[in-house]
């Protein structure tokens, strides 16, 4: 197989990206932070279902981590990531470096509402503004017709949806769906966190969800239900819940029961591991 090609600076990507331009090719965006499994392959995937040409970033974003998370221990194994990256067609992997993306001097930052408000939001106040703004620069550098997400951080991709029409920029985002392990666990680089004790118990949180998806769909008053699954969580080994709750599938805003398209979303601790899941609940006609 042919090595994937890397881009390093702004300019090599752009250089990259005009040359498939240039030969009249569409193209996809998948922004990553790398440690690369199937869900992440399904937006590469997807990508070429949509556009001629993938490119791929994978760059792990220091504004989007307080300070005592996990930035330094997060993952990394580029080698590792490009040979999957190219396994599945993508064109063009965008490895830039820290110095690369914020620059000596670096000052600008993106203030949200709306769906970045509660949820994640609430537990990791920096995260959010942090996305933002590395998602604005990596449209801003590669100008793809389409930008691909996952549905596993419902959340950030609201926040995206949101901020590309905000600001105008032009691109289409996507979300692909969860891609989950057999258990049904989602899959996440953080997953590599668990011991094998908390991965047995993992299987709780889809489990969990499933089931409050199922009952909240028929459209009782969410509270109760909402309780009971807490519940069910910790009764699992889970020893902190950050949120388990219903919003409105597109504002995120909060709903006391299923009358509209929704999403039921939660953070739930095993341990030092935070994971995080979602499930759409659609209201059952009749
Ligand atoms: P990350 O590298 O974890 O920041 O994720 C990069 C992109 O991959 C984001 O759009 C995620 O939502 C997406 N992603 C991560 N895990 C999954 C998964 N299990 N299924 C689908 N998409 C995912």
């Amino acid at each position: 197989m042919v090595a994937l090609p890397i881009a390093r600076s702004v300019a090599e990507l752009r250089a990259g990206v005009a040359a498939w331009r240039q030969a009249g090719a569409s193209i996809a965006l998948v922004p990553t932070m790398g440690a690369l499994h199937e869900g992440h392959l399904a937006l590469v995937r997807r990508g070429l279902e949509l556009a001629d040409r993938v490119v791929a970033s994978v760059f792990v974003n220091p504004t989007q981590f307080a300070p005592q998370e996990d930035f330094d221990r997060y993952p990394r194994d580029e080698a590792g990531d490009a040979g999957k990256l190219a396994s599945v067609g993508c064109g063009l992997l965008y490895a830039p470096t820290v110095g690369e993306m914020y620059p000596e001097g670096f000052c600008t930052a993106i203030t949200l509402g709306g769906p970045a408000e509660g949820l994640c939001g609430a537990f990791r106040p920096q995260m959010f503004g942090g996305v933002a703004l590395v998602v604005t620069k990596l449209l801003l550098q590669a100008q793809p017709d389409f930008a691909i997400f996952g549905e596993k951080d419902y959340q950030q991709l609201q926040v995206i949806r949101r901020l590309t029409r905000d600001l105008d920029i032009p691109v289409r985002v996507v979300g692909v769906p969860t891609v989950r392990e057999a258990d049904g666990l989602a899959m996440s680089s953080r997953n590599k966190y668990l011991t094998a004790e908390e991965r047995a118990d993992a299987s709780e949180l889809y489990r969990t969800l499933s089931e409050t998806a199922a009952a909240l769909a028929e459209g009782a008053p969410a509270g109760a239900i909402l309780e009971r699954a807490m519940a069910k969580l910790a009764a699992a080994r889970f020893s902190k819940i950050d949120y388990l709750e219903l919003r409105d599938a597109e504002t995120l805003l909060p709903l006391q029961r299923v009358s509209r398209p929704a999403r039921l979303l939660v953070a739930a601790w095993l341990g030092a591991v935070r994971l995080i899941d979602n499930l759409p609940v659609e209201p059952v006609l009749g």
